[in-house]
Formats: C-alpha cells, structure tokens, sequence
C-alpha cells in the first residue's frame, strides 16, 4: 500500500491559519526561529541521535543531552538541564511565547510541553538485520533501537518549533530518562522538582503508537498496571498420593479462573464490539513458581513430592474506563476458585484491596498482595469544556492537516500518567501511519519519509496549541511568581 502523506496543501492552510491566530493575538508573524530545520537536518540529527547509545541498563543520558541541547540551540530554544536523581538528566528547552499580559514566561500563558523520553529498550543485535545502534538505511527505512519509541518524536518536536513563527505560548521541549524502567526518576520526579509549577503546563503531548492503517491514533488515557502476587499454601505429600487439595491445585483453580475472565475480554476485541486492546482489561500470567528443587534428578525438581506451596504473578491492565472497583471484585472472583471447603475470598476488615505489598490471606491458605498499582483512571477529554480550548485546537488542527484520528486508551503505562496525575490534559500521538508497530521488537524501523511527514503534523499541532487564545485560566491569578524561575 503506498504510504498516505500529509497534503502539502493542508500543510499551508494550517500554517496560515496559526499566523492569522498569531496575528489576532497582537503577535509579529514572520521571523520564525533562527535556523529552520530542514528535512535533510531532521534526518541527519535523527540518525546522529539515534546512534547515542541510551539502551539499558547503562544509557549514555549524557551524550543524549548534550547533543540535543545543542539542537535546542541551533532551533532558537533556550535550555537548562535539571538532575534532579544522579547521573539521570532532564533537559528542558523553551521557545518562549510572545503573549507579555501578567509577565513572566510567556506572559504567564500557560504552556505548551511536548515530551519525550531518551532512554530506550536494549537490543539483541544478532536478531536484527543490521547493527541496531547504526541508524542504517535499508529499503527505504530507517532501522534503529528508539526510531519508533521515541526519538524521531524528540527531534520531529525540536524541527517543528523550529520552523514556527513566534507564538503567544511559550513551547516547552522536556527530555526525560528512564521512562523504560517506570519514569520514576525521569517525568516523575521532574513533575514532583520545584521547576515543573512555574511552566504552568496547560497542555502536553507525549507517545503514542504507530498504525498500520492511514488513521492516527489519538491517546487520552492509558491502562494502569496492577502487579498482583497469589500464593497458595498446603500440606506437602507424596507424590503417589491423592489428597483433597494441593497448594498447586488451588492455584491451578485460580489461574483457570483467571483464563476464563481473560477470553472474555479478548472477545470484546472481536465483533461487534471490536474494543481496541486499550480498553480491555488485560491479564497475563508472567509468573510461576512452585516445587521441590533437587539438582540431582534430569527434570530438576523432585517429582515424587507435593509441594507445600506455589505462587504466581499476574499482570493486570485496567483500563481508566473501567471502574477500579470491578476490577478488584473480579480478582476476589478468581481467588475464590482456589479457596476450598465452600469457602470464598473476600479481605479481613471488608475492604476490597490490601496495602500495598502486603500480603492479605482471602481464605485459608490462600493470599494475594500488589507489588505495583497505578491509580491514575484519568481521561483527558477532548471536549472544549474540560481541556480549555486546547483539544479542539489539537483535533482541529490535524483534521485541517488532512490527518484521520481515531481516539483510544494506551495499551501499557507512559511518563502521560504523571502529568495527568497533576490535573495536565495529555495527548498521546505518534505521527507514524501505515507503519507495522515494531517497539520493542527486533528490526525496530520507520520509513524515511514519515520523518518530513511528521514534522509537518507537528508544525500544524502545536502551531495551533501554543496560538489558542489567552483565556482568564491564563495571566497572573493563580500563577507562577517569575520570582520563583
Ligand atoms: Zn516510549
């Protein structure tokens, strides 16, 4: 299928559109920033980011920073690099807005943050087929660890404020690490660092993912990992016997039940409701452990013994859709099929969760604990009402750019769910259509074209967001002190 591009003449409307905003907004439109990226410069900086080796578990955050804020540089943005945990930097570059109303940044306008994380996954460079650390072209395609999560968003972010004349908001280009191993020391602590307030965030965008299809996937929320521990224990017992119950039996029940529950939701996937993965609930066993080890026998473990207890881990995904609490009354569902004697499980106290990390005993013998339970169930809308006017000048900019969207929950957690946890709408979008969705996975890849597409959505998008009118939400009341910066 021949890849959809972006309609230059979509492209032109957008861009009159966010000067005649500029201009309604008493804003000189012309001068953009000092050195407009090209597409040839996008493509050479992408290339040279993408060979700064930031896999784990020893990402070079250093190199990542420094080249980039070079780039920030170069793009007419100012930077400023907070390590906020060692050797884990934030590089933060602003293009600051025109709007004078209130002083400060920006006028105290509130913000337009466009995040990305400069971490990536590791790569087993045997399996690829070239160097993964290279950014080699082969077949049309850019071929590189991060290419797709996310380091062409990083620089595609730095070539569209590079191209856009000045704008009343101020842009803000957030660089985080660590977003693979849970963004605790990366978004997370920046939005917990006395440096996030006075940005006075009004918007983000972050990640999305790729589509095979033409249409964009439009993120405003995100399931909300709950890591759930269940372990049963029992009398051992000779292997030739057969008591009524065993701890590996009971398990054995719990993870039938568990089974049963996941093709439910993986049947809402299909028709007629033909649910995207993000609005299911998901659940996976990612781990087993119950036997006696003994090295001495060929299967390792002995296997004339009942073992006394087993244990598993599940992996549950709620999505922000569904309420917490049917989720937590379907895993008491799932335990109770391994308590014994008529026996169901509910907690000590009735309450419908036990402290984190904490193990609750549900019926004799049997107990769960969360080792991991994000509570986070928010939505940004995109109604005008809940989001000032940034959604509509977000979706209105990429109908205007001739960009199909669909909106949909994100299958796994981002660095979003920090920002949204501080009452900022976030947007998620990778602007990579027609493309197989390949993080993480050998021959991680995007084609070169969709890098000049992707600038040109992002020149339209956040052109509009940082050109969407000063509204009372913004100015001084209820600000940043300037003093503060
Ligand atoms: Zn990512």
């Amino acid at each position: 299928m021949a890849r959809p591009r972006f309609s230059v003449a979509a492209a032109a409307a957008a861009a009159a559109a966010i000067a005649a905003a500029a201009a309604a907004a008493g804003v000189a439109t012309g001068a953009a920033a000092d050195t407009p990226m090209t597409d040839a410069d996008t493509l050479d900086a992408l290339r040279r980011y993408l060979r700064i080796r930031t896999d784990h578990p020893l990402p070079d955050y250093a190199g990542a920073v420094g080249y980039l804020r070079t780039l920030c540089t170069r793009a007419g943005m100012t930077s400023v690099t907070h390590t906020l945990v060692a050797a884990k930097p934030i590089l933060l570059c602003t293009r600051s807005g025109t709007a004078t109303e209130g002083g400060g940044e920006g006028g105290g306008a509130r913000g337009v943050l466009l995040n990305s994380h400069t971490d990536v996954v590791p790569a087993e460079a045997a399996k690829w087929s070239v160097p993964p650390f290279a950014a080699a072209e082969l077949n049309g395609s850019i071929y590189a660890r991060g290419v797709q999560d996310m380091k062409t968003i990083g620089i595609q972010y730095i070539a569209a404020v590079s191209r856009l004349p000045p704008l009343p908001r101020p842009i803000y280009l957030s660089f985080v690490p660590d977003e693979e191993i849970g963004g605790i020391d990366g978004m997370g602590a920046l939005v917990d660092s006395l440096h996030f307030p006075p940005l006075r965030v009004g918007v983000a965008l972050d990640e999305g993912l790729p589509t095979p299809t033409s249409r964009l996937r439009l993120f405003t929320g995100e399931r909300q990992p709950w890591w759930v521990s269940i372990r049963v224990t029992g009398s051992p017992g000779h292997g030739a016997t057969l008591p009524p119950s065993t701890a590996a039996g009971r398990l054995g029940a719990v993870l039938a039940a568990v089974a049963a529950y996941r093709g439910e939701q993986a049947t809402r996937m299909g028709p007629p409701v033909k649910a995207s993965l993000g609005e299911v609930v998901g659940v996976n066993v990612v781990y087993l452990n119950a036997g006696v080890a003994n090295p001495a026998v060929p299967a390792g473990y002995a296997m004339n013994m009942i073992p006394s207890s087993a244990e598993a881990g599940l992996d549950v995904r709620v999505p922000p859709t569904v309420a917490a609490a049917d989720v937590e009354a379907a895993i008491l569902r799932w335990l109770s099929a391994g308590c014994i004697n008529g026996a169901t499980a509910s907690l000590p106290g009735g309450g419908t969760q036990p402290p984190m990390f904490e193990w609750a005993t549900v019926c004799p013998g049997l107990s769960f604990r969360y080792t991991h339970k994000v509570d986070v169930p928010v939505v940004s809308s995109l109604a005008a009402a809940d989001s000032g006017a940034f959604a509509p000048a977000l979706t209105g900019a990429l109908d205007a750019a001739g960009v199909a969207w669909d909106e949909d929950i994100f299958p796994a957690a981002t660095d979003a769910r920090f920002l949204r946890d501080r009452g900022v709408p976030v947007y998620g979008m990778s602007v990579m259509t027609a493309t197989p969705e390949l993080l993480h996975t050998h021959d991680e890849r995007l084609a070169i074209a969709a890098v000049a597409d992707g600038v040109r959505v992002y020149e339209a998008v956040v052109g509009a967001l940082a050109a969407v009118p000063l509204t009372a939400a913004d100015g001084k009341e209820g600000g940043a002190d300037h003093s503060e910066l």
